[in-house]
């Protein structure tokens, strides 16, 4: 039986741009990592939204106290067989694969993840143009669609190779993909796609297609509260349902 080692992918009230805390993501860091100890998991990532994300996003500012909280942590639940990693859910804003974060930022983070979000503050025009206009009109008047899914596919590949990702979240979802190339891509530079819990992306369709591309995959939830840490139910079935080759999750072991 396939067991889940770990969820590498969860938001907490810091998740929250210029909101009050609370309002986007509702638990605290405790309360997450609590919740994976309770599940037995042996890792539980945070990872807030970027800072480019004016909703959603993580405060720079807030960020060492992040840290302190985690070592904190650690120092409790590291002897109980609990690893807390702090990520962060970067946004990818621009054409050239640009995210809203820099080298100081990537330094103080065990692991990066990447996603594309609406709201994410786009670097230029033309990028807004690209990233933002193209992928929103593309979808009324539909002759756009392609066009903008070669530039999401490019942007996504210049962003694996620029930065160190070792996640990409939701792949295809908000924003579609060419995913046999973005999957491609990602064995290249080692990179792991998400088969998320809470967006449709990858969905059965997506993990069909790149059935025979032997890149990383985890199953995450993707949660937003406390409760929801650890459920991997809609990313399994989906999995399930594709007949993927499990041993291909990074998350999960197999155990008799
Ligand atoms: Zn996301
Ligand atoms: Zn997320």
């Amino acid at each position: 039986m396939y067991k889940l080692t770990g969820d590498f992918h969860t938001h907490t009230i810091y998740s929250r741009g210029y909101k009050k805390k609370g309002t986007h993501a509702k638990g605290t860091i405790q309360e997450n990592v609590e919740a994976a100890y309770r599940l037995g998991l042996d890792t539980i990532v945070l990872s807030e939204h970027g800072p480019g994300h004016y909703l959603y996003g993580l405060r720079v500012k807030d960020l060492p106290q992040i840290r302190n909280e985690i070592m904190r942590l650690r120092e409790i639940y590291e002897p109980k067989g609990l690893k807390i990693l702090l990520g962060l859910e970067s946004n990818i804003v621009g054409l050239d694969g640009e995210l809203d974060i820099d080298d100081k930022i990537i330094d103080q983070l065990d692991i990066l993840l990447m996603g594309y979000h609406y709201g994410a503050t786009p670097v230029g025009f033309t990028d807004a143009v690209g990233l933002y206009w193209t992928t929103q009109i593309g979808k009324l008047i539909g002759s756009r669609e392609d066009h903008a899914r070669d530039i999401m596919t490019q942007a996504y590949l210049k962003a694996m190779e620029r930065y160190p990702i070792d996640i990409i979240t939701h792949p295809g979802s908000k924003a579609k993909v060419h995913i046999r190339e973005v999957a491609e891509g990602a064995v290249k530079t080692n990179t792991a796609l998400e088969i998320s819990s809470k967006h449709d992306e990858l969905s059965v369709e997506s993990l069909k297609l790149i059935k025979d591309i032997d890149v990383k995959l985890y199953i995450d939830s993707d949660a937003h509260e406390p409760e929801r840490v650890g459920d991997i139910v809609k990313g399994l079935n989906k999995a399930l349902e594709a007949d993927i080759d499990f041993s291909r999750v990074q998350n999960m072991i197999w155990e008799d």
